[in-house]
């Protein structure tokens, strides 16, 4: 397809390109062509006319000198031919004009003839002409072929040549023919006694057939140009004005125009194209202005949006970006279109995963400058799923994300003593256990429990007991390892996980956690004690968490059986 020509070009056609000045052009030439070959034929027949008018009327002449030639000779006046013959030469019009006898010698200049009938009659019938001489020069057509022709009988020959001033010379022959009386004096036999020649200059005939010419020419082109004046005025009334009316109204619609019909000014083509030019119109205009509206809404939502929208085109240029882009990237639109789609959060690498789909939610989560942003983008297909750009939408999620962490430390955390809650616990346990039983290490549980926390409580108060349980919580922290996994597991009961720790290390550390929460002092210097119970993997076969646990608690119930204050650790418990 012809790409669409530029602005300038749809406004402007020039004057070749237009279809009025082609059409006319080609008209023009094809009526040109058509005159010509009239003019051609008729001037040719003209010519034809005029050359055979000359002829006609050269042989008139010539017939006429043959005929008073003989009318000379039968009337016996015979010396008076030699006169005859020098007024030939003397007529008006003609470059030559002679009789010739049949040899092409000029006749009737010598006094051969004269001597010759003069002997064949037997005495001086006709007196020899004082001033002849003999003639041995023939002419120079003597030769050719309409000569010898006309020696020989065919009338009216005709021969062309050229003059001393290049005009074209027509030389006539036209044979004198024997009759009956000639025999009286001349020799029997010969049919033709001589010829007339008589050469004529073309000039005038040419100058007639120029003349002919242009007329012809002006003929020509005076029929040319009122053709053309009156197909010209015909053609714009019914077509190219028309046209050209629709040509403008479609650059004006082309230009944004849109309230600039057509007049339909017929019923036929022209009008019809225009009356669906002007359907078209209003068709285009509506769904112009639909299309607007939308784009309207479109805009306000981008512009309105906390997200961060970039939108690129075919070639991947960044070509829109919304003002919260600006914000949540704290990056200008300059700056944005400068460093490209790829270069969004710095890394191109997590444009090029969600572009090619790598990314399960389609959403990447990253930090940026100290704040939590939810990447998406993807590429955009039009209806035949050709690419025809790309699109990012960023989140700043930053408090979405601090409230989700503070969600789930809620969720993992009992309020009172910071430690985790028994569900959180249990799952961390079971982690532990499976970890450290892969890697064949050995783990330790302890569960504690406040002793006569019930009465500690009747006699202090909820809020002290409560101070007790902050502050038991607190020491065993303080107590235990880091990576030991603590919980409070319900009402005042306290269980410890210890990944690591072998069967004969867990007495001891039980029992220094068991001191260290007999040194508190809470309050006014309220003390209380704990009791706990403790399990190994190393001593007690479980095969389970709970195994495991159900046999530390069965040893914290023996540590209060046995007093309080104490720990029990299970396999001694057992054995
Ligand atoms: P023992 O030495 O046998 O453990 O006796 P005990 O009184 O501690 O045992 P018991 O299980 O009978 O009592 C537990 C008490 O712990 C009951 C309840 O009032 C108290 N308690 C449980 N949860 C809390 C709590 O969150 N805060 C306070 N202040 N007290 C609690
Ligand atoms: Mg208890
Ligand atoms: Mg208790």
């Amino acid at each position: 397809m012809k790409p669409l020509g530029n602005e300038a070009d749809r406004e402007q056609l020039t004057l070749t390109h237009r279809l009025r000045f082609r059409l006319l052009f080609g008209l023009s030439l094809s009526v040109l062509v058509g005159l010509v070959a009239t003019a051609v034929f008729y001037v040719h027949q003209a010519e034809n006319a005029i050359l055979a008018e000359n002829e006609r009327a050269l042989h008139k002449v010539t017939d006429a000198v043959g005929s008073s030639l003989e009318s000379i000779m039968e009337g016996g006046h015979a010396e008076v031919a030699a006169e005859f013959n020098r007024r030939l030469a003397r007529v008006g019009g003609a470059t030559r004009f002679l009789i010739v006898r049949n040899d092409g010698r000029p006749a009737f200049r010598d006094n051969e003839t004269i001597n010759a009938v003069n002997a064949e009659l037997g005495g001086v019938v006709f007196a020899p002409n004082s001033d002849a001489e003999p003639v041995r020069e023939r002419i120079p057509e003597a030769d050719s072929a309409p000569f010898r022709a006309a020696v020989s009988g065919q009338e009216a020959q005709q021969l062309t040549r050229w003059g001393p001033k290049g005009e074209r010379l027509s030389v006539f022959m036209d044979p004198i023919f024997s009759r009956e009386v000639c025999t009286r004096c001349h020799v029997q036999g010969e049919r033709v006694r001589g010829v007339v020649v008589m050469e004529t200059s073309q000039l005038q005939v040419e100058q007639d057939m120029i003349s002919a010419r242009i007329r012809a020419f002006f003929g020509l082109a005076l029929a040319l140009g009122l053709t053309m004046l009156g197909t010209g005025y015909f053609l714009g009334k019914t077509l190219f004005g028309p046209i050209e009316g629709v040509t403008s109204a479609m650059r004006r619609v082309s230009a944004g125009d849109w309230d600039h019909g057509v007049p339909v000014e017929s019923q036929d083509e022209i009008g019809q194209m225009a009356n669906n030019f002007n359907l078209m119109r209003e068709r285009l205009k509506a769904n112009y202005l639909s299309l607007l509206s939308e784009q309207d809404k479109l805009t306000t939502i981008l512009l309105a949006a906390r997200e961060a929208v970039i939108v690129t085109d075919r070639a991947g240029d960044v070509v829109l970006v919304n003002p919260a882009a600006e914000e949540v990237l704290n990056k200008s639109v300059a700056q944005i279109r400068q460093d490209g789609f790829e270069m969004i959060v710095d890394d191109p690498s997590v444009i090029h995963s969600l572009l090619a789909g790598e990314q399960d939610q389609g959403q990447v989560e990253l930090e940026y400058y100290g704040r939590r942003l939810a990447v998406s983008a993807a590429t955009i297909c039009d209806g035949d799923g050709a690419v025809i750009g790309s699109a990012a939408l960023i989140r700043d999620i930053d408090e979405e994300h601090r409230m989700r962490m503070r969600l789930s430390r809620m969720a993992r955390t009992d309020d009172l003593t910071g430690l985790y809650n028994r569900r959180h616990l249990d799952e961390r346990f079971a982690e532990e256990f499976d970890r450290v039983r892969a890697n064949g290490q050995p783990l330790a549980v302890m569960i504690f429990d406040v002793d006569h926390f019930k009465r500690f409580n009747d006699t202090h108060g909820h809020d002290m007991g409560d101070q007790v349980l902050r502050a038991v919580g607190r020491v065993t922290r303080e107590t235990l390892r880091i990576y030991d996994v603590l919980g409070r597991y319900g009402g005042e009961e306290f269980v410890a996980v210890l990944p690591g720790l072998h069967s004969g290390d867990a007495g001891p550390v039980a029992d220094r956690l068991r001191r260290d929460v007999a040194g508190l002092r809470i309050g006014e210097g309220l003390q209380v004690t704990v009791s706990i119970g403790v399990a190994c993997t190393e001593t007690v076969d479980a095969d389970s968490p709970e195994a495991l646990l159900v046999a530390a608690d069965k040893a914290l119930y023996l540590a209060k059986q046995n007093g309080r204050n104490r720990v029990t650790v299970a396999a001694e418990a057992l054995t």
